[in-house]
Protein backbone atom coordinates (compact mmCIF):
# COMPACT_ATOMS: atom_id res chain seq x y z
CA UNK A 1 0.00 0.00 0.00
CA UNK A 2 1.42 3.24 -0.84
CA UNK A 3 2.41 5.08 2.77
CA UNK A 4 0.52 8.24 1.21
CA UNK A 5 -2.79 6.43 1.42
CA UNK A 6 -1.95 4.63 4.87
CA UNK A 7 -1.44 8.24 6.18
CA UNK A 8 -5.30 10.09 4.67
CA UNK A 9 -6.66 6.27 5.79
CA UNK A 10 -5.27 7.08 9.63
CA UNK A 11 -5.83 10.77 9.25
CA UNK A 12 -9.42 10.61 7.79
CA UNK A 13 -10.17 8.15 10.97
CA UNK A 14 -8.90 10.82 13.34
CA UNK A 15 -11.04 13.79 11.93
CA UNK A 16 -14.32 11.29 12.51
CA UNK A 17 -13.52 10.51 15.86
CA UNK A 18 -12.55 14.14 16.55
CA UNK A 19 -16.00 15.04 15.20
CA UNK A 20 -18.07 12.48 16.41
CA UNK A 21 -15.99 13.64 19.77
CA UNK A 22 -16.66 17.53 19.52
CA UNK A 23 -20.55 16.22 19.07
CA UNK A 24 -20.66 14.19 21.99
CA UNK A 25 -18.76 17.15 24.20
CA UNK A 26 -21.20 19.44 22.78
CA UNK A 27 -24.37 17.44 23.76
CA UNK A 28 -22.92 16.60 27.22
CA UNK A 29 -22.30 20.64 27.80
CA UNK A 30 -25.95 21.51 25.86
CA UNK A 31 -27.42 19.37 28.15
CA UNK A 32 -25.57 20.45 31.27
CA UNK A 33 -26.48 23.93 30.05
CA UNK A 34 -30.25 22.96 29.81
CA UNK A 35 -29.99 21.70 33.48
CA UNK A 36 -28.00 24.83 35.10
CA UNK A 37 -30.73 26.89 32.94
CA UNK A 38 -33.79 25.45 34.28
CA UNK A 39 -32.21 25.56 37.90
CA UNK A 40 -32.02 29.11 36.96
CA UNK A 41 -35.79 29.81 36.02
CA UNK A 42 -37.30 27.62 38.98
CA UNK A 43 -34.63 30.47 41.12
CA UNK A 44 -36.01 33.09 39.54
CA UNK A 45 -39.58 31.98 39.87
CA UNK A 46 -38.79 31.32 43.52
CA UNK A 47 -37.45 34.46 43.67
CA UNK A 48 -39.98 36.42 42.09
CA UNK A 49 -42.67 34.05 44.39
CA UNK A 50 -40.70 35.39 47.38
CA UNK A 51 -40.50 39.12 46.29
CA UNK A 52 -44.90 38.51 45.77
CA UNK A 53 -44.96 36.42 49.47
CA UNK A 54 -43.08 39.25 51.22
CA UNK A 55 -45.34 42.22 49.39
CA UNK A 56 -48.58 40.12 50.79
CA UNK A 57 -46.99 40.14 53.80
CA UNK A 58 -46.48 43.41 54.05
CA UNK A 59 -49.91 44.07 52.97
CA UNK A 60 -51.46 41.62 54.98
CA UNK A 61 -49.81 43.47 58.09
CA UNK A 62 -50.99 46.54 56.84
CA UNK A 63 -54.51 45.56 56.67
CA UNK A 64 -54.24 44.31 60.06
CA UNK A 65 -52.88 47.57 61.42
CA UNK A 66 -55.41 49.16 59.86
CA UNK A 67 -58.10 46.76 61.25
CA UNK A 68 -57.12 47.79 64.69
CA UNK A 69 -57.08 51.38 64.32
CA UNK A 70 -60.06 50.96 62.93
CA UNK A 71 -61.87 48.68 65.24
CA UNK A 72 -59.65 49.07 68.19
CA UNK A 73 -60.01 44.63 67.81
CA UNK A 74 -57.08 43.26 69.49
CA UNK A 75 -57.06 40.14 67.04
CA UNK A 76 -56.40 42.75 64.05
CA UNK A 77 -52.96 43.63 66.19
CA UNK A 78 -52.26 40.20 66.75
CA UNK A 79 -52.45 39.35 63.06
CA UNK A 80 -50.07 42.52 62.50
CA UNK A 81 -47.72 41.50 65.05
CA UNK A 82 -47.61 37.96 63.31
CA UNK A 83 -46.90 39.28 59.88
CA UNK A 84 -44.31 41.55 60.83
CA UNK A 85 -42.54 39.16 62.61
CA UNK A 86 -42.49 36.72 59.42
CA UNK A 87 -41.21 39.35 57.12
CA UNK A 88 -37.58 39.01 58.53
CA UNK A 89 -37.11 35.70 58.15
CA UNK A 90 -38.85 35.82 54.56
CA UNK A 91 -36.37 38.68 53.90
CA UNK A 92 -33.42 36.26 54.44
CA UNK A 93 -34.40 33.94 52.52
CA UNK A 94 -34.91 36.41 50.00
CA UNK A 95 -31.23 37.55 50.52
CA UNK A 96 -29.79 34.28 50.55
CA UNK A 97 -31.35 33.72 47.31
CA UNK A 98 -29.87 36.05 45.35
CA UNK A 99 -26.39 36.54 46.99
CA UNK A 100 -24.77 35.09 43.64
CA UNK A 101 -26.39 38.33 41.68
CA UNK A 102 -24.77 41.16 43.31
CA UNK A 103 -27.52 43.73 41.59
CA UNK A 104 -30.40 42.22 43.21
CA UNK A 105 -27.99 41.65 46.14
CA UNK A 106 -28.15 45.34 46.67
CA UNK A 107 -31.64 45.69 45.72
CA UNK A 108 -32.80 43.43 48.05
CA UNK A 109 -30.96 45.61 50.99
CA UNK A 110 -32.29 48.20 50.09
CA UNK A 111 -36.06 46.95 49.56
CA UNK A 112 -35.37 45.72 53.27
CA UNK A 113 -34.30 49.31 54.46
CA UNK A 114 -37.74 50.33 53.04
CA UNK A 115 -39.58 47.51 54.71
CA UNK A 116 -38.32 48.29 58.23
CA UNK A 117 -38.68 52.27 57.77
CA UNK A 118 -42.51 51.22 56.56
CA UNK A 119 -42.43 48.94 59.73
CA UNK A 120 -41.23 51.67 61.98
CA UNK A 121 -43.83 54.00 60.60
CA UNK A 122 -46.48 51.47 60.90
CA UNK A 123 -45.36 50.82 64.38
CA UNK A 124 -44.95 54.51 65.11
CA UNK A 125 -48.85 54.75 64.14
CA UNK A 126 -49.94 52.15 66.34
CA UNK A 127 -47.39 53.93 69.05
CA UNK A 128 -49.34 57.31 68.87
CA UNK A 129 -52.92 55.53 68.51
CA UNK A 130 -52.02 54.14 72.09
CA UNK A 131 -51.39 57.88 73.37
CA UNK A 132 -53.47 59.74 71.37
CA UNK A 133 -56.18 57.55 69.93
CA UNK A 134 -57.23 57.94 66.30
CA UNK A 135 -56.82 60.85 65.22
CA UNK A 136 -53.00 61.15 66.33
CA UNK A 137 -52.94 58.16 64.73
CA UNK A 138 -53.93 59.58 61.91
CA UNK A 139 -52.07 62.61 61.56
CA UNK A 140 -48.96 60.37 61.95
CA UNK A 141 -49.94 59.04 58.56
CA UNK A 142 -49.20 61.22 55.93
CA UNK A 143 -46.66 62.03 53.02
CA UNK A 144 -43.75 59.91 54.23
CA UNK A 145 -45.78 56.78 54.16
CA UNK A 146 -47.08 57.35 50.91
CA UNK A 147 -44.04 58.06 49.64
CA UNK A 148 -42.53 54.86 52.02
CA UNK A 149 -45.22 52.64 50.24
CA UNK A 150 -44.92 53.84 46.67
CA UNK A 151 -41.01 53.04 47.18
CA UNK A 152 -42.04 49.80 48.36
CA UNK A 153 -43.70 48.81 45.09
CA UNK A 154 -41.52 50.26 42.68
CA UNK A 155 -38.14 48.57 44.39
CA UNK A 156 -40.49 45.43 44.47
CA UNK A 157 -41.08 45.78 40.51
CA UNK A 158 -37.63 46.23 39.83
CA UNK A 159 -36.66 43.05 41.62
CA UNK A 160 -38.90 41.27 39.78
CA UNK A 161 -38.21 42.92 36.74
CA UNK A 162 -34.38 42.28 37.04
CA UNK A 163 -35.11 38.53 37.43
CA UNK A 164 -37.66 38.31 34.55
CA UNK A 165 -34.86 40.26 32.66
CA UNK A 166 -32.17 37.31 33.44
CA UNK A 167 -34.76 35.07 33.06
CA UNK A 168 -34.60 36.23 29.20
CA UNK A 169 -31.21 35.95 28.98
CA UNK A 170 -30.87 32.93 30.12
CA UNK A 171 -33.61 31.39 27.26
CA UNK A 172 -31.51 33.13 25.15
CA UNK A 173 -28.40 31.33 25.70
CA UNK A 174 -29.56 28.25 26.05
CA UNK A 175 -31.16 28.71 22.66
CA UNK A 176 -28.10 29.96 21.04
CA UNK A 177 -26.16 26.79 22.84
CA UNK A 178 -29.66 24.89 21.44
CA UNK A 179 -28.73 25.74 17.93
CA UNK A 180 -24.73 25.52 18.46
CA UNK A 181 -25.97 21.65 19.65
CA UNK A 182 -28.41 21.42 16.34
CA UNK A 183 -25.31 22.99 14.07
CA UNK A 184 -23.02 20.46 15.60
CA UNK A 185 -25.03 17.36 15.22
CA UNK A 186 -26.60 18.55 11.61
CA UNK A 187 -22.90 19.29 9.82
CA UNK A 188 -20.49 17.27 12.56
CA UNK A 189 -22.42 13.79 12.07
CA UNK A 190 -23.56 13.74 8.19
CA UNK A 191 -19.61 15.12 7.89
CA UNK A 192 -18.22 12.16 10.41
CA UNK A 193 -19.92 9.77 8.39
CA UNK A 194 -19.09 11.03 4.93
CA UNK A 195 -15.42 10.79 6.41
CA UNK A 196 -15.99 7.11 7.31
CA UNK A 197 -17.63 6.28 4.03
CA UNK A 198 -14.43 7.51 2.55
CA UNK A 199 -12.02 5.69 4.56
CA UNK A 200 -14.17 2.42 4.14
CA UNK A 201 -14.05 2.94 0.10
CA UNK A 202 -10.07 3.32 0.77
CA UNK A 203 -9.80 0.41 3.28
CA UNK A 204 -12.10 -1.68 0.77
CA UNK A 205 -9.80 -0.78 -2.32
CA UNK A 206 -6.63 -1.83 -0.60
CA UNK A 207 -8.07 -4.80 0.97
CA UNK A 208 -8.92 -5.76 -2.93
CA UNK A 209 -5.31 -4.51 -4.01
CA UNK A 210 -4.03 -6.44 -1.43
CA UNK A 211 -6.30 -10.05 -2.44
CA UNK A 212 -4.79 -8.82 -5.66
CA UNK A 213 -1.59 -9.05 -4.65
CA UNK A 214 -1.48 -11.74 -2.74
CA UNK A 215 -3.23 -13.47 -5.74
CA UNK A 216 -0.19 -12.36 -8.20
CA UNK A 217 1.98 -13.76 -5.22
CA UNK A 218 0.76 -16.90 -5.74
CA UNK A 219 0.58 -16.86 -9.60
CA UNK A 220 4.55 -15.82 -9.20
CA UNK A 221 5.30 -18.57 -6.38
CA UNK A 222 3.77 -21.36 -8.92
CA UNK A 223 5.50 -20.01 -11.89
CA UNK A 224 8.34 -20.59 -9.97
CA UNK A 225 7.28 -23.53 -8.44
CA UNK A 226 6.95 -24.86 -12.34
CA UNK A 227 10.15 -23.51 -13.29
CA UNK A 228 11.80 -25.68 -10.56
CA UNK A 229 10.12 -28.71 -11.84
CA UNK A 230 11.48 -27.29 -15.66
CA UNK A 231 14.66 -27.39 -14.38
CA UNK A 232 14.51 -30.36 -12.93
CA UNK A 233 13.10 -31.87 -15.63
CA UNK A 234 15.49 -30.43 -18.04
CA UNK A 235 18.22 -31.46 -15.72
CA UNK A 236 16.81 -35.34 -15.82
CA UNK A 237 16.48 -35.13 -19.81
CA UNK A 238 20.47 -33.99 -19.53
CA UNK A 239 21.49 -36.16 -17.32
CA UNK A 240 19.40 -38.88 -19.70
CA UNK A 241 20.92 -37.22 -22.80
CA UNK A 242 24.81 -37.36 -21.29
CA UNK A 243 24.48 -41.32 -20.59
CA UNK A 244 22.56 -42.14 -23.88
CA UNK A 245 25.70 -40.30 -25.68
CA UNK A 246 27.85 -41.47 -23.36
CA UNK A 247 26.70 -45.03 -24.31
CA UNK A 248 26.59 -44.84 -28.10
CA UNK A 249 29.89 -43.93 -28.17
CA UNK A 250 30.69 -47.03 -27.11
CA UNK A 251 28.68 -49.21 -29.39
CA UNK A 252 30.70 -51.20 -31.82
CA UNK A 253 27.97 -51.77 -34.28
CA UNK A 254 25.39 -49.66 -36.16
CA UNK A 255 22.68 -52.01 -34.85
CA UNK A 256 23.74 -51.74 -31.22
CA UNK A 257 23.68 -48.07 -32.04
CA UNK A 258 20.19 -47.89 -33.34
CA UNK A 259 19.13 -50.22 -30.70
CA UNK A 260 20.04 -47.94 -28.03
CA UNK A 261 19.01 -44.92 -29.48
CA UNK A 262 15.55 -47.15 -29.90
CA UNK A 263 15.46 -47.76 -26.01
CA UNK A 264 16.53 -43.59 -25.59
CA UNK A 265 13.82 -42.63 -27.54
CA UNK A 266 11.03 -44.40 -26.80
CA UNK A 267 11.10 -43.78 -23.04
CA UNK A 268 11.84 -39.90 -24.05
CA UNK A 269 8.89 -39.91 -25.66
CA UNK A 270 6.35 -42.78 -24.69
CA UNK A 271 2.80 -41.97 -26.60
CA UNK A 272 4.43 -41.38 -29.88
CA UNK A 273 5.33 -43.49 -32.64
CA UNK A 274 9.05 -43.42 -33.99
CA UNK A 275 10.98 -45.17 -37.14
CA UNK A 276 14.70 -45.18 -37.98
CA UNK A 277 15.55 -44.85 -41.36
CA UNK A 278 18.65 -45.82 -43.19
CA UNK A 279 19.90 -44.13 -46.18
CA UNK A 280 20.99 -47.29 -48.75
CA UNK A 281 24.32 -46.51 -50.20
CA UNK A 282 22.85 -46.01 -53.38
CA UNK A 283 21.49 -43.22 -52.23
CA UNK A 284 18.00 -43.52 -53.81
CA UNK A 285 15.77 -44.84 -51.18
CA UNK A 286 15.21 -45.03 -46.80
CA UNK A 287 14.98 -48.29 -44.98
CA UNK A 288 13.35 -48.89 -42.16
CA UNK A 289 15.92 -50.50 -39.53
CA UNK A 290 13.61 -49.92 -36.46
CA UNK A 291 10.04 -48.80 -34.81
CA UNK A 292 8.79 -48.41 -31.95
CA UNK A 293 5.82 -47.53 -29.89
CA UNK A 294 2.67 -46.61 -32.14
CA UNK A 295 2.08 -44.15 -34.80
CA UNK A 296 -0.46 -41.90 -34.99
CA UNK A 297 0.31 -42.72 -39.04
CA UNK A 298 2.77 -45.38 -39.93
CA UNK A 299 5.30 -44.51 -42.74
CA UNK A 300 6.40 -47.21 -45.45
CA UNK A 301 8.93 -49.72 -44.74
CA UNK A 302 10.58 -48.12 -47.52
CA UNK A 303 10.77 -44.34 -50.01
CA UNK A 304 12.46 -42.21 -52.22
CA UNK A 305 14.50 -39.69 -50.20
CA UNK A 306 12.48 -37.20 -52.13
CA UNK A 307 9.51 -38.12 -50.86
CA UNK A 308 10.68 -36.49 -47.43
CA UNK A 309 11.39 -32.96 -47.16
CA UNK A 310 13.34 -33.09 -44.00
CA UNK A 311 15.53 -35.12 -46.56
CA UNK A 312 15.23 -33.07 -49.08
CA UNK A 313 15.91 -29.73 -47.19
CA UNK A 314 18.68 -31.67 -45.03
CA UNK A 315 16.85 -30.54 -41.78
CA UNK A 316 13.95 -31.02 -39.32
CA UNK A 317 10.76 -31.01 -40.79
CA UNK A 318 7.81 -30.49 -37.81
CA UNK A 319 4.60 -30.73 -38.95
CA UNK A 320 1.17 -29.50 -36.23
CA UNK A 321 -2.08 -31.19 -37.29
CA UNK A 322 -4.22 -28.22 -38.62
CA UNK A 323 -1.30 -25.63 -38.93
CA UNK A 324 1.07 -26.73 -41.98
CA UNK A 325 0.34 -26.49 -45.26
CA UNK A 326 2.11 -29.97 -47.03
CA UNK A 327 2.90 -33.11 -45.10
CA UNK A 328 5.84 -35.20 -46.42
CA UNK A 329 4.78 -37.30 -49.27
CA UNK A 330 5.68 -40.71 -47.37
CA UNK A 331 2.87 -39.55 -44.57
CA UNK A 332 0.63 -38.12 -46.39
CA UNK A 333 -2.66 -40.05 -46.45
CA UNK A 334 -5.49 -38.17 -48.60
CA UNK A 335 -7.83 -40.35 -47.25
CA UNK A 336 -7.38 -39.49 -43.66
CA UNK A 337 -8.26 -36.31 -44.03
CA UNK A 338 -5.55 -33.80 -41.72
CA UNK A 339 -2.52 -35.21 -41.31
CA UNK A 340 -1.60 -36.09 -37.98
CA UNK A 341 1.83 -34.02 -36.05
CA UNK A 342 4.84 -35.12 -36.62
CA UNK A 343 8.43 -34.73 -37.32
CA UNK A 344 11.08 -36.18 -39.78
CA UNK A 345 14.57 -35.10 -38.37
CA UNK A 346 17.40 -36.03 -40.81
CA UNK A 347 20.65 -37.55 -39.76
CA UNK A 348 23.30 -36.22 -41.27
CA UNK A 349 26.66 -36.32 -40.29
CA UNK A 350 30.27 -34.85 -41.95
CA UNK A 351 27.41 -33.25 -44.81
CA UNK A 352 26.25 -36.76 -45.60
CA UNK A 353 22.98 -38.03 -44.45
CA UNK A 354 22.68 -41.06 -43.13
CA UNK A 355 19.56 -41.75 -42.15
CA UNK A 356 16.14 -40.51 -40.90
CA UNK A 357 14.19 -40.24 -38.06
CA UNK A 358 10.31 -39.80 -38.11
CA UNK A 359 7.98 -39.34 -35.37
CA UNK A 360 4.17 -39.21 -34.61
CA UNK A 361 1.25 -38.96 -32.45
CA UNK A 362 -1.91 -37.85 -31.86
CA UNK A 363 -0.76 -35.72 -28.78
CA UNK A 364 1.50 -32.69 -29.79
CA UNK A 365 3.32 -32.43 -26.27
CA UNK A 366 6.46 -34.43 -27.90
CA UNK A 367 6.76 -31.35 -30.84
CA UNK A 368 7.84 -29.52 -27.20
CA UNK A 369 10.89 -32.34 -26.49
CA UNK A 370 11.96 -31.62 -30.46
CA UNK A 371 15.11 -29.88 -29.18
CA UNK A 372 16.24 -32.93 -27.03
CA UNK A 373 15.20 -34.84 -30.05
CA UNK A 374 17.54 -33.21 -32.33
CA UNK A 375 20.65 -33.79 -29.87
CA UNK A 376 19.67 -37.23 -29.45
CA UNK A 377 19.44 -37.42 -33.33
CA UNK A 378 22.64 -35.57 -33.98
CA UNK A 379 24.34 -37.62 -31.63
CA UNK A 380 22.72 -40.75 -33.36
CA UNK A 381 24.01 -39.50 -36.27
CA UNK A 382 27.58 -39.13 -34.96
CA UNK A 383 27.81 -42.60 -33.74
CA UNK A 384 26.62 -44.00 -36.92
CA UNK A 385 29.00 -41.84 -38.86
CA UNK A 386 32.02 -42.99 -36.90
CA UNK A 387 30.77 -46.35 -36.72
CA UNK A 388 31.15 -46.66 -40.36
CA UNK A 389 33.84 -44.80 -40.73
CA UNK A 390 35.60 -47.41 -38.14
CA UNK A 391 33.69 -50.67 -40.59
CA UNK A 392 35.41 -48.63 -43.54
CA UNK A 393 39.06 -48.64 -41.82
CA UNK A 394 39.16 -52.21 -40.84
CA UNK A 395 37.67 -53.59 -44.27
CA UNK A 396 40.94 -51.34 -45.42
CA UNK A 397 42.98 -52.65 -42.90
CA UNK A 398 41.94 -56.55 -43.96
CA UNK A 399 40.95 -56.50 -47.84
CA UNK A 400 43.28 -55.54 -50.81
CA UNK A 401 41.92 -52.82 -52.99
CA UNK A 402 41.90 -53.90 -56.31
CA UNK A 403 40.47 -57.23 -55.88
CA UNK A 404 38.55 -56.56 -52.65
CA UNK A 405 39.97 -60.08 -51.41
CA UNK A 406 41.91 -60.19 -47.71
CA UNK A 407 45.26 -59.20 -47.84
CA UNK A 408 48.15 -61.07 -46.71
CA UNK A 409 48.44 -59.85 -43.13
CA UNK A 410 44.83 -61.25 -42.47
CA UNK A 411 45.63 -64.46 -44.19
CA UNK A 412 48.24 -65.63 -42.25
CA UNK A 413 46.05 -64.63 -38.99
CA UNK A 414 42.79 -66.13 -40.10
CA UNK A 415 44.68 -69.12 -41.40
CA UNK A 416 46.44 -70.24 -37.91
CA UNK A 417 42.85 -69.18 -36.06
CA UNK A 418 41.14 -71.52 -38.54
CA UNK A 419 43.51 -74.68 -38.76
CA UNK A 420 43.30 -74.57 -34.53
CA UNK A 421 39.66 -74.61 -34.74
CA UNK A 422 39.36 -77.19 -37.69
CA UNK A 423 41.57 -79.42 -35.03
CA UNK A 424 39.77 -78.69 -31.87
CA UNK A 425 36.68 -80.11 -33.59
CA UNK A 426 38.24 -82.68 -35.82
CA UNK A 427 37.59 -81.19 -39.29
CA UNK A 428 39.65 -81.22 -42.27
CA UNK A 429 40.79 -77.85 -44.04
CA UNK A 430 41.99 -77.22 -47.49
CA UNK A 431 44.56 -74.83 -48.68
CA UNK A 432 45.25 -74.08 -52.26
CA UNK A 433 47.82 -71.34 -53.80
CA UNK A 434 46.85 -69.97 -57.13
CA UNK A 435 49.42 -68.17 -59.24
CA UNK A 436 47.92 -66.46 -63.10
CA UNK A 437 49.72 -68.24 -66.03
CA UNK A 438 52.62 -66.48 -67.44
CA UNK A 439 51.00 -63.49 -66.38
CA UNK A 440 54.28 -61.65 -66.83
CA UNK A 441 54.27 -61.78 -70.40
CA UNK A 442 50.11 -60.88 -70.39
CA UNK A 443 51.52 -57.39 -68.60
CA UNK A 444 54.00 -56.78 -71.58
CA UNK A 445 51.48 -57.49 -74.19
CA UNK A 446 48.51 -55.93 -72.54
CA UNK A 447 50.05 -53.44 -70.11
CA UNK A 448 49.92 -53.23 -66.19
CA UNK A 449 46.51 -51.69 -66.16
CA UNK A 450 45.12 -54.35 -68.44
CA UNK A 451 46.80 -56.72 -66.18
CA UNK A 452 45.28 -55.08 -63.12
CA UNK A 453 41.71 -55.44 -64.81
CA UNK A 454 42.14 -58.51 -65.10
CA UNK A 455 43.47 -59.38 -61.53
CA UNK A 456 40.12 -57.24 -60.46
CA UNK A 457 38.31 -60.31 -62.48
CA UNK A 458 39.80 -62.88 -61.17
CA UNK A 459 39.09 -61.87 -57.80
CA UNK A 460 35.63 -61.25 -58.39
CA UNK A 461 35.93 -64.77 -59.68
CA UNK A 462 37.35 -66.54 -56.95
CA UNK A 463 35.37 -64.64 -54.37
CA UNK A 464 31.91 -65.92 -56.56
CA UNK A 465 33.26 -69.54 -56.55
CA UNK A 466 33.93 -69.63 -52.28
CA UNK A 467 31.53 -70.30 -49.75
CA UNK A 468 31.12 -67.86 -47.18
CA UNK A 469 32.66 -69.30 -44.64
CA UNK A 470 36.02 -69.46 -47.10
CA UNK A 471 38.59 -66.66 -46.68
CA UNK A 472 40.11 -65.85 -50.35
CA UNK A 473 43.23 -63.60 -50.37
CA UNK A 474 45.56 -61.88 -52.28
CA UNK A 475 48.91 -63.78 -51.28
CA UNK A 476 51.10 -60.74 -53.78
CA UNK A 477 51.07 -59.84 -57.28
CA UNK A 478 49.29 -62.23 -59.34
CA UNK A 479 49.59 -65.21 -56.68
CA UNK A 480 46.35 -65.86 -54.54
CA UNK A 481 45.11 -68.35 -51.42
CA UNK A 482 42.13 -69.50 -50.84
CA UNK A 483 41.28 -71.63 -47.37
CA UNK A 484 38.57 -73.84 -47.06
CA UNK A 485 38.04 -74.42 -43.43
CA UNK A 486 36.00 -78.07 -42.85
CA UNK A 487 36.02 -78.99 -46.50
CA UNK A 488 37.39 -82.91 -47.05
CA UNK A 489 40.14 -83.22 -50.26
CA UNK A 490 37.22 -84.25 -52.40
CA UNK A 491 35.42 -81.17 -52.53
CA UNK A 492 38.32 -79.25 -52.11
CA UNK A 493 39.78 -80.90 -55.16
CA UNK A 494 36.44 -80.40 -56.80
CA UNK A 495 36.52 -76.53 -56.18
CA UNK A 496 40.08 -76.00 -57.08
CA UNK A 497 38.82 -77.83 -60.36
CA UNK A 498 35.94 -75.70 -61.04
CA UNK A 499 38.04 -72.48 -60.30
CA UNK A 500 40.70 -73.64 -63.16
CA UNK A 501 38.01 -74.28 -65.20
CA UNK A 502 36.37 -70.55 -64.18
CA UNK A 503 39.51 -68.81 -64.87
CA UNK A 504 39.53 -70.67 -68.55
CA UNK A 505 36.52 -68.95 -69.78
CA UNK A 506 36.52 -65.75 -67.96
CA UNK A 507 36.59 -63.16 -70.29
CA UNK A 508 37.60 -59.86 -69.42
CA UNK A 509 37.34 -56.85 -71.30
CA UNK A 510 39.52 -53.49 -71.15
CA UNK A 511 39.33 -50.50 -72.60
CA UNK A 512 36.46 -51.54 -75.20
CA UNK A 513 39.20 -54.63 -76.16
CA UNK A 514 38.44 -58.45 -74.87
CA UNK A 515 41.78 -59.47 -73.38
CA UNK A 516 42.92 -62.96 -74.38
CA UNK A 517 41.80 -65.42 -71.89
CA UNK A 518 44.34 -66.59 -69.24
CA UNK A 519 44.49 -69.71 -67.16
CA UNK A 520 45.83 -70.49 -63.46
CA UNK A 521 47.60 -73.12 -61.46
CA UNK A 522 46.93 -74.40 -58.50
CA UNK A 523 48.58 -76.18 -55.78
CA UNK A 524 45.91 -77.63 -52.52
CA UNK A 525 47.42 -78.83 -49.20
CA UNK A 526 45.19 -80.54 -46.76
CA UNK A 527 44.87 -80.64 -42.94
CA UNK A 528 45.68 -82.43 -41.68
CA UNK A 529 47.65 -85.07 -43.91
CA UNK A 530 50.10 -82.32 -45.22
CA UNK A 531 50.60 -80.39 -42.05
CA UNK A 532 49.72 -79.26 -38.82
CA UNK A 533 51.48 -75.68 -39.17
CA UNK A 534 49.93 -72.88 -41.34
CA UNK A 535 53.50 -72.60 -42.36
CA UNK A 536 54.17 -76.11 -43.18
CA UNK A 537 50.88 -75.94 -45.23
CA UNK A 538 51.56 -73.35 -47.27
CA UNK A 539 54.68 -74.49 -48.11
CA UNK A 540 53.25 -77.59 -49.08
CA UNK A 541 50.78 -76.41 -51.25
CA UNK A 542 53.17 -74.12 -52.70
CA UNK A 543 55.59 -77.09 -54.03
CA UNK A 544 52.24 -78.64 -55.33
CA UNK A 545 51.83 -75.06 -57.66
CA UNK A 546 55.14 -75.44 -58.19
CA UNK A 547 54.84 -78.87 -59.45
CA UNK A 548 51.87 -78.27 -61.66
CA UNK A 549 53.35 -75.34 -63.45
CA UNK A 550 56.31 -77.32 -64.09
CA UNK A 551 53.49 -80.16 -65.15
CA UNK A 552 52.49 -77.73 -68.05
CA UNK A 553 50.38 -74.96 -66.21
CA UNK A 554 46.57 -74.69 -66.19
CA UNK A 555 46.33 -77.77 -63.78
CA UNK A 556 45.59 -78.52 -60.19
CA UNK A 557 48.42 -80.59 -57.86
CA UNK A 558 47.91 -81.83 -55.22
CA UNK A 559 50.63 -82.11 -52.18
CA UNK A 560 52.47 -85.40 -51.30
CA UNK A 561 51.09 -87.18 -48.47
CA UNK A 562 54.17 -86.98 -46.13
CA UNK A 563 54.32 -83.70 -43.83
CA UNK A 564 57.65 -85.16 -42.06
CA UNK A 565 59.15 -85.34 -45.42
CA UNK A 566 58.29 -82.03 -46.25
CA UNK A 567 59.39 -81.15 -42.41
CA UNK A 568 62.89 -82.92 -43.00
CA UNK A 569 63.07 -81.16 -46.08
CA UNK A 570 62.42 -78.03 -44.33
P1 LIG B 1 54.37 -68.26 -64.50
O1 LIG B 1 53.76 -67.84 -63.23
O2 LIG B 1 53.42 -68.86 -65.41
O3 LIG B 1 55.58 -69.07 -64.28
O4 LIG B 1 54.82 -66.95 -65.26
P2 LIG B 1 54.70 -65.52 -64.80
O5 LIG B 1 54.94 -64.61 -65.90
O6 LIG B 1 53.35 -65.36 -64.18
O7 LIG B 1 55.82 -65.42 -63.78
P3 LIG B 1 56.04 -64.49 -62.51
O8 LIG B 1 55.27 -65.04 -61.38
O9 LIG B 1 57.51 -64.47 -62.33
O10 LIG B 1 55.51 -63.15 -62.93
C1 LIG B 1 54.71 -62.34 -62.16
C2 LIG B 1 54.38 -61.09 -62.83
O11 LIG B 1 53.16 -60.54 -62.39
C3 LIG B 1 55.42 -60.05 -62.57
C4 LIG B 1 54.67 -58.78 -62.65
O12 LIG B 1 54.91 -58.12 -63.86
C5 LIG B 1 53.24 -59.17 -62.56
N1 LIG B 1 52.64 -58.52 -61.49
C6 LIG B 1 52.88 -58.71 -60.17
N2 LIG B 1 52.01 -57.92 -59.42
C7 LIG B 1 51.25 -57.24 -60.31
C8 LIG B 1 50.20 -56.27 -60.19
O13 LIG B 1 49.78 -55.86 -59.11
N3 LIG B 1 49.64 -55.82 -61.33
C9 LIG B 1 50.08 -56.23 -62.57
N4 LIG B 1 49.50 -55.77 -63.66
N5 LIG B 1 51.03 -57.09 -62.70
C10 LIG B 1 51.62 -57.62 -61.59
MG1 LIG C 1 54.08 -65.63 -59.79
MG1 LIG D 1 52.60 -66.45 -62.68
Amino acid sequence: MPQRRRLANRLGLLAAALIFVAVGVGVVLGAQRFIVDANRVSHTNEVIALVVAIEAQLRDGEAAQRGYLLTDDVDYLADYQRSRGDLPELLAKLHALVRDNPDQSRRVLAWKLEIERRLGQMDATLGNYATGGLVSAQRSIGQEVRRTSAALRAQARQLVASEQQLLVQRAESSRSSANLLRALAILGIPLGLVIIAVVYGWLVAEIRHRARAEADGDDARGDLLRNIQALEQHGADLNELSRYGGMLQSCVRAEEAIGLATQYFSRLLPDTGGTLYRIRASQDYAEEVAHWGEHAINGPAMFPLPDCWALRRGQPHVHRAHHELLPCSHVATPSLGATPSYACVPLIAQGSQLGLLYLSSHDDAFLARMDLVKTAAEQLSMALSSLELQARLRVQSIREPLTGLFNRRYLEESLARELARCERRHMPLGLMMLDLDHFKRFNDLHGHAGGDALLSEFGRLLQALSRDEDIACRYGGEEFTLILPEADPITVQARAEAIRAGVEGMRVTHLGQELPPVTVSIGVAMFPQHGGLGESLMRQADAALYRAKRAGRNRVETATLDPAGDQSAA
